[in-house]
């Protein structure tokens, strides 16, 4: 039992027995001090309350902050994977871009070089076109050309092969004739017998009897005394035409390209002159040579064109005189040799003669020229030999043959033999002359009859002049002129003598004289022809080759132009798609810009309700923790002020205790009055319950031993129920407190709230990895540290003053099984420093 007058000392747990004075004292104290507890408590509540909306409000904020923030974190991730792609997608597109503007420009290139190739493929085409179409257009005349050509090389080759067979069978029958004949043929002509033979009694000495026969024979005394046989003897009763009859198949034959060769010989007087130039009346053989061969020549021009040229030479003392240069000359004519089986006199003339009467003037002017260097003509003739050389080079029209051949009519200087004793000086030397002409012309027939492989032509200018003629390849007729009389005998039979040694000579048979000149010429006119006509064909054939050539080449080229077109065309389709390809990116891009811009402006707007919201959460915070710091300055204030009023009221505990030690000590010395009054404060006790109550309490707190006994005591209902009162309200201030923080945090909260931490800090990196290309980085990294090393302040500040707070009402001894206690038993200080973070924030 308690006894409710007694106090509990504090310290040593003595009941001390107040005294009335200190019961008033305390009971005043008591009652001041239960209404200012009071109050503190209802306004310790109000504020709770306060603390609690804002708390609320704070956590709405709070949440929709986070769903804003997530949002927001979703709609950056959004716009990051957006980005990402948007920029995957650029530089996909720069790449395409790239290859793009490099293809286009490759292709440009290509394009350009093959339009370049095309157009000098088409250059060229025109142009192989152009030369195929001359071509074409020359190839109709040369065919034609060809044609002609070939016609007339049929025509010509037929005519060949008729000509050729004529003149075959002439040359059999020529041959033949010749065969019969001999190659040289020798006819006597004896004349007749002169006047002054006649009157100084000469006797005719030729017996004529076989003269057709050919036969001719010297009468001496009424006898035969030697017989000659020629190929024909003549009769002084035969005329010059009967002559020339004989003479010409020779003459003419030099038509027909043979060279021939006819000359008078004989002593002088014997009609050697006579013979071969004859008398105005009685024409000799030159002259009716000269007028046969423009006969025929007549006749044949329509096959045959000749040309006739004539020269009249004079060899005397074995030098040569051309009679028909017209001024004198010192320099001497000599025989040359221009080609094979043609010499010639170099410096001579040769007058061209087209009808008989230009041959004839030139005959006459030879003469005249002959006759002025002599005074006697005669005699002078006899003395030298007279050459009439006669040119004709012919053609044939039909066959193009050319022949060149000379006709030469000698006119000899008299045979007869001089003896030294007879004749001197001049005379003699001129003799001597005529003798080694005459003797050279001797040994050259010798020569050729004995087929010596050496003919001494050179050994006269007679016989150098006549090599042509006199030859193997030629005709010589000789005319031996002799004469009748018996005075003349000696001579006659040397005369008959020689020329019979002369017939018979075998010069073998005769050949034409094709004009070797015309002939090289025609031959290489025609090789010329052939050559051209070779170099023709072969540049035909090259031509052929080169058409053929440049139409394969112009195939290639049109295959290859195909082809470039082909290529051109694929090139084209590509770029097309390659422009379809890009216009789709460009659809997608600004599809992609579009979304780009709308999740930016998303993004602004969010950004822009985040800011407003921090600004409006700052400012509310600012706000609030400004009322709360204000309150909570306050309470501490006020609190302050009663852990003041609770010092002195120790302070005056203290002077009760001493007072009460005094007392205990008056006490002490007044035991006995004690016990004396013990009685009497029995008696009192039920009057003054209310103060022995108090007491109670105070002893029970004070001694826990009597507040165990107590604590089933049910007197603790009778409490003052103002005491009770704010006990319960302490208490549930700090059980709502408790339960705001759970209901602020709980598990699954402070999981999102890790999440939502860890989300932030990566909305932080986010910000500031997004921030690099909006904002400054360095101020949107240092924001979030700030923040949190802020918060940390406001964390540990709130947990101070919270934990200040509890401390104070734990203090408070009114509230020993106050709840908070046990929550901070139970570990609650964590989650409400959890709380409390949150709430700072
Ligand atoms: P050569 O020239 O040989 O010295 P020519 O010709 O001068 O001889 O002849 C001498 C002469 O003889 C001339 O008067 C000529 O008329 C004459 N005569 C020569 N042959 C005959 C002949 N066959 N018929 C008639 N007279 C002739
Ligand atoms: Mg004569």
């Amino acid at each position: 039992m308690i006894n409710p007058e007694l106090h509990l000392c504090t310290k040593c747990a003595t009941e001390i027995e107040a005294s009335p004075i200190q019961k008033k004292l305390q009971s005043r104290n008591v009652v001041q001090y239960e209404k200012k507890i009071q109050e503190l408590t209802h306004e310790c509540k109000m504020k709770s309350d306060e603390c609690y909306e804002a708390w609320m409000s704070l956590t709405d904020a709070n949440q929709k902050l986070q769903n804003v923030t997530m949002e927001l974190d979703n709609m950056i991730f959004q716009n990051e994977t957006l980005e990402r792609a948007v920029g995957r997608e650029m530089e996909k597109f720069k790449d395409v871009s790239d290859k793009y503007k490099k293809d286009k420009k490759l292709w440009s290139s290509t394009i350009n070089n093959l339009e370049k190739k095309i157009k000098a493929i088409k250059e060229d085409h025109m142009q192989l076109s152009q030369e195929a179409h001359d071509c074409a257009n020359s190839i109709p005349n040369l065919n034609s050309m060809i044609t002609a050509i070939q016609a007339l090389v049929a025509q010509s080759e037929d005519l060949k092969v008729k000509y050729n067979e004529e003149m075959g069978k002439r040359k059999r029958l020529f041959n033949q004739l010749q065969e019969t004949k001999g190659n040289i043929r020798v006819f006597c002509r004896c004349r007749p017998l002169s006047k002054e033979e006649i009157s100084s009694g000469c006797h005719a000495i030729i017996d004529f009897d076989s003269a057709k026969d050919g036969e001719i024979g010297t009468v001496a005394g009424g006898t035969t005394k030697k017989s000659f046989k020629f190929d024909r003897v003549y009769t002084p009763k035969d005329n010059q035409a009967d002559v020339y009859a004989d003479a010409s198949p020779f003459v003419t034959s030099v038509l027909d390209g043979y060279n021939v060769c006819i000359f008078a010989y004989g002593q002088t007087g014997t009609g050697k002159t006579f013979t071969m130039e004859g008398t105005e009346n009685n024409r000799g053989v030159n002259y009716r040579t000269l007028e046969e061969l423009f006969k025929i020549a007549v006749e044949r021009k329509d096959t045959i064109s000749y040309s006739i040229s004539v020269s009249v030479l004079e060899v005397y003392n074995e030098q040569i005189r051309d009679l028909l240069a017209t001024s004198p000359s010192n320099k001497k004519l000599e025989v040359r040799q221009a080609a094979e089986g043609f010499h010639h006199v170099p410096g001579m003339v040769e007058a061209k003669v087209e009808n008989m009467k230009e041959a004839w003037n030139v005959l006459q002017s030879g003469s005249n020229a002959r006759a002025v260097g002599s005074n006697n003509v005669n005699e002078h003739s006899s003395r030298s030999h007279c050459m009439l050389c006669i040119m004709v080079r012919a053609k044939n029209l039909m066959n193009g043959e050319c022949t060149k051949s000379k006709l030469w009519l000698v006119d000899l200087a008299g045979s007869e033999r001089l003896t030294r004793t007879d004749v001197q000086g001049e005379r003699l030397k001129e003799a001597q002359n005529i003798n080694r002409s005459l003797s050279a012309l001797g040994d050259v027939i010798s020569a050729l009859a004995s087929k010596s492989n050496h003919i001494p032509y050179r050994n006269s200018k007679l016989t150098h002049l006549l090599q042509d003629s006199l030859g193997g390849d030629s005709k010589a007729l000789m005319f031996v002129q002799i004469s009748p009389s018996d005075n003349d005998m000696g001579e006659t039979v040397s005369s008959l003598t020689f020329a019979s040694r002369v017939r018979g000579v075998e010069l073998g048979l005769a050949k034409r004289q094709v004009d070797t000149v015309e002939q090289q010429k025609m031959k290489q006119m025609l090789d010329k022809v052939r050559q051209e006509s070779r170099t023709k064909d072969e540049s035909l054939r090259k031509f052929e080759e080169n058409c053929q050539h440049l139409e394969n080449k112009l195939k290639e080229k049109e295959q290859q132009c195909r082809m470039l077109q082909e290529k051109n065309k694929d090139v084209a389709s590509q770029l097309n798609s390659n422009a379809e390809i890009q216009s789709q990116l460009d659809r997608k891009q600004c599809q992609l810009m579009e979304k780009l811009n709308g999740k930016e402006e998303e993004s602004m707007m969010l950004r822009q309700k985040i800011k407003d919201m921090e600004q409006r959460l700052k400012e509310r915070q600012q706000i609030e923790s400004v009322s709360l710091h204000e309150k909570v300055e306050e309470l501490e204030l006020k609190l302050n002020v009663q852990s003041h009023s609770e010092n002195a009221a120790k302070e005056k505990v203290k002077e009760l205790e001493c007072q009460l030690k005094e007392s205990m000590q008056f006490q002490l010395t007044l035991e006995q009055k004690v016990k004396e009054l013990e009685s009497k404060l029995r008696e009192h006790k039920e009057s003054d319950s209310i103060l022995i109550l108090h007491s109670a309490d105070r002893s029970r707190i004070g001694t826990p031993a009597e507040a165990k006994g107590s604590s089933s005591d049910e007197s603790t209902s009778d409490t003052d129920p103002g005491i009770l009162r704010s006990s319960t309200s302490i208490n549930r201030l700090m059980t709502g407190r408790v339960s705001i923080l759970h209901r602020g945090i709980s598990p699954s909260g402070i999981k999102r709230k890790g999440e939502r931490e860890h989300r932030i800090s990566v909305l932080a990196d986010d910000t500031e990895n997004h921030s690099a290309f909006s904002t400054n980085s360095v101020d949107n990294k240092t924001e979030p540290m700030e923040i949190n090393r802020s918060r940390k302040l406001d964390q540990a500040k709130t947990y101070g003053r919270i934990t200040r707070t509890a401390k104070v009402v734990a203090t408070h001894k009114l509230f020993p099984h106050s709840r908070i206690k046990k929550d901070q038993q139970t570990g609650i200080g964590v989650k409400e420093k959890n709380k409390v973070r949150g709430w700072a924030r």
